[in-house]
């Protein structure tokens, strides 16, 4: 996950910080120069460092901080408020026109993930109840179409194609296409290069020129860290762009690229991908983003997850199970799968407060994952349905039957029991249902845990 170092890093500063007490002008001072090294180390463009270290020092050294009776929180509060200045402080969206369609122009150097994020572009605004067009304009490249359909397919959105014929002609027949065919958005898959040249952009900019595009997204990969930076700078300059999409936030890359790109090109980060998979995909948030590098974690986005890939109607019929105490394998079976399509358990676990810089060497391993779902498959259904009838032979068939030990079982069991028990104990405080609404949520999402 990006940003993993920053953060365990700015969690140290804040740490002796915090162990001061009250702060002189030359601990906030010996502070900001780690701050200063951990956010050069994480990436982030040398000037937006110096600006940024000196807008924080100014604040943070001022008479409101230092007679403080908490200084150190002081301090956090100002690095978070100029984290999400940087950032951009809104959380930019994509304009939609009063007359449709829409025209979204991807670009971006080949292998930055464009095709992919023109799928998960697609998806996430069909699921808010658009009808986009996804359109194959690179045809250099001999597997983009193909890939193309390929994702488009699995985003269950319609994929405009007409072979390798001039870039120019596609992009018009496929403004056609969505006129007649009802389609409001339409999402240009435009050619990418290995570097940027003039032939590349000439046919981008006629591309812009025919499609009088809403929006030029870019898309740059976060693993190549300042050289990210660079690539948005000059295809604004070249081209004019709206927007940018940071790809493979979820690698291990140190993230400065994220930090420095609004600061350097004028132009805020729209959405991010976090993966390989089409759902592994979300809005920028700047504030969200700067809690996550905080270590005070995102509840909202984690909310958001589970509300996109749990219905409202599994939710409910899960919640009467747990009330009325018939919570069983099969069940957790379920709920298993449902956090697994949410994303890498690291990547759930580092959106809670508190628990972010404290993963970063952790072993979390998502084949646990399928080690559970091995050996409840294995079980059968009387078993599943009342775990307490599995007795020492059966136990050996599961985990025979699951390529497991009889000890994996019986952890598994141990687990199951427990966890029994503190949801019986939930359902009787929680009151009926146990449920907890989404505002108590955000209010306790927005709760900083310092
Ligand atoms: P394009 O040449 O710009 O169209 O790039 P592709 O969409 O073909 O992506 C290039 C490679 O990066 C593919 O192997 C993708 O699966 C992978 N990829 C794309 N986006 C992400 C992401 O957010 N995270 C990770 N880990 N891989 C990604």
């Amino acid at each position: 996950m990006a940003f993993e170092g920053l953060s365990g890093k700015l969690n140290q500063v804040f740490k002796k910080l915090k162990s001061h007490g009250k702060l002189t002008e030359s601990d906030v001072k010996e502070a900001m120069r780690e701050v200063r090294m951990a956010l050069l180390e994480a990436d982030v463009s040398y000037k937006v460092v110096k600006d940024f270290v000196k807008k924080v020092s100014e604040r943070a050294v001022g008479e409101e901080v230092l007679s403080s009776l908490t200084p150190a929180q002081q301090v956090i509060k100002i690095v978070n408020e100029e984290l999400c200045n940087l950032m951009g402080n809104e959380n930019a969206r994509i304009q939609f026109p009063s007359k449709p369609p829409c025209v979204i122009m991807m670009c971006g150097l080949q292998g930055s993930g464009k095709t992919t994020h023109s799928a998960k572009l697609a998806k996430m605004l069909k699921k808010e109840g658009h009808y986009p067009l996804l359109v194959a304009c690179d045809i250099y490249r001999p597997a983009a179409i193909n890939q193309l359909q390929v994702v488009g397919e699995r985003a269950g959105v319609k994929v405009f194609e007409m072979g390798q014929i001039d870039p120019r002609i596609i992009a018009k027949e496929a403004l056609r296409f969505a006129k007649d065919h009802g389609n409001d958005v339409v999402i240009l898959d435009t050619a990418g290069r290995l570097h940027i040249d003039t032939e590349l952009m000439d046919e981008l900019k006629d591309l812009k020129e025919l499609t009088n595009p809403n929006e030029i997204m870019l898309v740059v990969d976060a693993m190549t860290g300042q050289d990210a930076v660079n690539v948005a700078k000059a295809f604004d300059d070249a081209l004019g762009i709206d927007s940018v999409l940071m790809s493979k936030l979820d690698s291990d890359t140190r993230g400065g690229a994220a930090l420095s790109v609004l600061a350097v090109t004028g132009k805020p980060i729209k959405y991010v991908g976090m993966g390989e998979k089409l759902d592994e995909f979300e809005q920028f948030h700047p504030q969200r983003m700067a809690s996550r590098i905080l270590g005070m974690g995102d509840m909202l986005t984690l909310i958001e997850k589970a509300e996109n890939t749990i219905s409202q109607k599994d939710a409910e019929k899960m919640a009467k199970k747990l009330e009325e105490n018939r919570f069983d394998m099969d069940d957790l079976l379920e709920q298993l799968r449902q956090i697994q399509k949410m994303g890498s358990l690291k990547s759930i676990i580092g959106m809670l407060p508190g628990v972010g810089s404290k993963l970063k060497d952790a072993d979390i391993d998502d084949r646990q994952f399928v080690r559970i779902e091995a050996m409840i498959t294995s079980m059968t259904k009387a078993e599943r349905a009342k775990p307490s009838i599995i007795n020492p032979s059966r136990k050996r068939r599961i985990a025979a039957g699951s390529g497991t030990k009889v000890e994996d079982v019986n952890r598994l069991l141990k687990q199951f029991d427990q966890m029994q028990k503190m949801m019986k104990q939930l359902g009787g405080k929680a009151g009926k249902g146990g449920k907890m609404n989404r505002r108590a949520m955000k209010r306790l999402a927005n709760m900083n845990p310092e």
